[in-house]
C-alpha cells in the first residue's frame, strides 16, 4: 500500500458496533468484564484504549513498522526509551539534539548513572572512538534542529552494527512522509506527533514505533507502568490529522522550497540553511534519504545581532512568533531567546545558532502570501 493510501486507512476500521466510519473517542477509563478475566481485551484505560489501539496501528503502518506505541508527548516516549538503561550504560547523541531531549538525559538520568556522550555523528571516526562495550543506545535526528544538517542514517546504522546500541532516531522533523528510518537500518523511531503527524498545533502527543517484538514487549511494559499514555480525545485528534499527513506535507515542502530560494536571494540575509538549496551542506544525502526535504529551515542576517532579527521577527504578519513546528500555519522563531536559550552563548556560537539566526516552519497557506510576508518583514 503506498503512503498516502495509509495516512487514510491504516489501523482504520469501522466502528463495529454501529458502523461509524472514524474510530469513536472511547472516553472511558475501564470496561466490563463477563467474568472475572474474561473480557473483550480492553480492561483499564491506562493498559489499553480502542482510539489508542487505532492510532498506534496507524503510526506502525506509518513508519514501515510492526508496532506502534503511544505516549502523552514526545518527552514521554523518549522517557520510556531511557527507561531501557541501567546504570553503566552509555547513550551516543549528537551536540545539537532537541533541547528537551538533552535536559532529559542530563538532568534526569545521569543521576542514575547513565553517560551520555555528546558529539558530531557526521563525524564517522569520532562515533568509532566514542562507541564502546557499555554503549547502549544512539539517539539522534535529522534534519537537526535549527541547522537542518543531515546525518547518513543507514551508514550510521551500518558503522555501529556490531555493537549492542540500539539505535533510535527522533523523525519529528522529516515526518514518516519524507524519510523512513527503520527501512534504512534503525531499531527504534520517536516521533514528537504534536507537530507534522498530527499537524494542527492542537494536540501534545509522542510515538514510538519498532519491528522487533522483543523490544515492544519491554517497551509496552514501560508505558503501562509508567502511564504517560494520551487520552482518547488527542488520540482521536491525531487520528484525524494523520489524515491529511501526506497533503499537507505536499504543500508545506513545495512552499518551503520556493521561500528559501526567495531569501537566499534578499541582500540582508547572510546565508539560508534548508537542505532542498543545492549549496546546502547535506544536499546531495539528503536528496537520497528523503523524498522531500521537509519544511523548516533557517536564516542569518548580514547584520549578525538581535536588534535586526527582532525587526523581521516583529514585522510578520502571517508568520506568527512561537515556538513548535509542523502545524498547518506557518511560524517565525528565534532559537537563541526561545528554543535554545538555556544554552550558553559560547556553546550556542559553536554551534552556529547566531543571534541573527531566524527559524521558520514553513504552512500550508498560499506561497505568494507567505513569500509577501516575509519579503516585507526582511526588506523593511
Ligand atoms: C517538539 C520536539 C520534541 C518533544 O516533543 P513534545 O511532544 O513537545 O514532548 C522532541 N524532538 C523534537 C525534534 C521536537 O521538535
Amino acid at each position: 500500500m503506498k503512503f498516502e493510501t495509509k495516512v487514510i486507512h491504516a489501523g482504520i476500521e469501522p466502528d463495529p458496533s454501529t458502523g461509524a466510519i472514524m474510530t469513536p473517542i472511547f472516553q472511558t477509563s475501564t470496561y466490563v468484564q463477563d467474568a472475572p478475566g474474561k473480557h473483550k481485551g480492553y480492561e483499564y484505560g491506562r493498559t489499553q484504549n480502542p482510539t489508542r489501539t487505532a492510532l498506534e496501528a496507524s503510526l506502525a503502518a506509518l513508519e514501515s513498522g510492526i508496532h506502534g506505541l503511544a505516549f502523552a508527548s514526545g518527552m514521554a516516549a523518549m522517557d520510556a526509551v531511557l527507561k531501557l538503561l541501567s546504570p553503566g550504560d552509555e547513550i551516543i547523541t549528537t551536540t545539537d539534539v532537541y533541547g528537551g531531549s538533552y535536559r532529559l538525559i542530563v538532568k534526569q538520568y545521569e543521576q542514575y548513572g547513565i553517560k551520555a556522550h555528546f558529539i558530531d555523528l557526521r563525524d564517522r571516526k569520532l562515533l568509532q572512538e566514542t562507541i564502546n562495550e557499555n554503549t547502549r543506545l544512539i539517539w539522534f535526528e535529522t534534519p537537526t534542529n535549527p541547522m537542518l544538517k543531515i546525518l547518513d542514517i543507514k551508514q550510521i546504522c551500518q558503522d555501529t552494527k556490531k555493537s549492542q546500541a540500539l539505535i533510535c532516531v527522533d523523525n519529528t522533523f522529516a515526518s514518516p512522509h519524507l524519510q523512513r528510518p527503520l527501512e534504512l537500518g534503525a531499531d527504534l523511531v520517536m516521533h514528537s506527533a504534536t507537530k507534522y503527524i498530527a499537524g494542527h498545533s492542537d494536540v501534545i502527543l509522542g510515538a514510538l514505533i519498532c519491528k522487533d517484538p522483543i523490544l515492544e514487549e519491554r517497551l509496552r511494559f514501560i508505558q503501562n507502568a509508567s502511564g504517560a499514555v494520551p487520552g482518547p480525545m488527542d488520540s482521536f485528534l491525531t487520528l484525524r490529522g494523520i489524515k491529511t499527513l501526506s497533503v499537507r506535507m505536499d504543500r508545506a515542502c513545495e512552499n518551503a522550497y520556493q521561500i528559501a530560494t526567495l531569501i537566499s536571494k534578499q541582500k540582508a540575509v547572510r546565508q539560508v540553511f534548508y537542505p532542498g538549496l543545492k549549496t546546502a551542506e547535506g544536499h546531495s544525502l539528503a536528496a537520497r534519504q528523503m523524498s522531500q526535504f521537509g519544511a523548516m529551515m533557517s536564516f542569518t542576517l548580514r547584520d549578525d545581532n538581535k536588534r535586526a532579527a527582532n525587526k523581521i521577527l516583529n514585522r510578520t504578519k502571517l508568520f506568527s512568533l512561537a515556538e513548535s513546528l509542523g502545524g498547518v500555519e506557518s511560524l517565525i522563531g528565534h532559537p537563541a531567546s526561545m528554543t535554545h536559550a538555556s544554552i550558553p552563548k559560547a556553546k550556542r556560537a559553536k554551534a552556529g545558532i547566531s543571534d541573527s539566526l531566524i527559524r521558520l516552519s514553513v504552512g500550508i497557506e498560499h506561497v505568494d502570501d507567505l513569500c509577501e510576508d516575509l519579503l516585507h518583514a526582511i526588506k523593511g
